[in-house]
């Protein structure tokens, strides 16, 4: 059963997520302050975090960013009121995975929770599985089941989202992908959303794969257009 942990601390926004996500067969923690939702991610490790941007103690952002630092990659999708000051970048570049605005529905909280986990799921490899997938380029090699990208003998981290945006740019590679095509692949936004996140999430994988991220051998701009995964020819 997939473990949820809810940070939120208005009691009734809990108590509906916690009863609807219960309902839907998830396995559902609370906490509601920023500290104690920070403790008890470490501590129960939940396969996602629906997390509060208002919050007593330590906030969304700042929770959100403490979780990162520790190395955890479980997907966050961040719950902001509407009329929360809050910067959809910004929070997209301290590693949340997605966000939701207030009011939402249950049912919109767990079609979106689905989602994110079947994004996110883990691909169980089977001990007899004779070959699994790895996309390599000279130092730069991703293993898409085991989630993992090392750059020669460094593993390197990446946020769920700037995985799948990066296997997402593998699987179509050397071809131009628009910025409309990429927020509605890998985000899966089928209106027209803000494209800045897809410029924020590019810059990061950047400066995780490119030996200079200004002038950049794979990850390509096609001026006007998108981006582009080019296979750099001198390797
Ligand atoms: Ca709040």
């Amino acid at each position: 059963m997939k473990k949820i942990l809810v940070v939120e601390d208005e009691l009734s926004i809990a108590t509906l997520l916690k009863y609807n996500l219960e309902q839907a067969g998830f396995a559902v923690e609370t906490a509601n302050d920023g500290q104690a939702g920070f403790d008890k991610a470490l501590a129960i490790e939940p396969d996602l975090i629906l997390l509060d941007l208002m919050l007593p103690k330590l906030d969304g952002m700042e929770m959100c960013k403490l979780l990162r630092q520790q190395k955890m990659n479980t997907p966050i999708i961040m719950l902001t009121a509407r009329d929360d000051e809050f910067d959809k970048v910004l929070g997209l570049e301290l590693g949340a995975d997605d966000y939701m605005t207030k009011p939402f529905s249950p049912r919109e909280v767990i079609a979106r929770v689905k989602a994110v986990l079947r994004r996110f799921a883990p691909t169980i490899i089977e001990p007899s599985e004779p070959k699994e997938r790895v996309y390599e380029f000279g130092e730069l090699k991703v293993y898409p089941e085991r989630f993992e990208v090392f750059m020669g003998d460094n593993a390197l981290e990446f946020t769920p989202k700037e995985f799948e945006l990066l296997l997402y740019l593998l699987e179509n590679k050397n071809r131009v992908l628009t910025r409309d095509q990429l927020l509605s692949a890998v985000w899966n936004y089928d209106f027209a959303g803000d494209t800045r996140i897809v410029d924020v999430h590019i810059s990061h994988l950047r400066d995780k794969i490119e030996e200079n991220s200004r002038k950049p051998m794979f990850i390509k701009t096609i001026r006007g257009l998108g981006y582009k995964f080019e296979e750099p020819r001198s390797l």
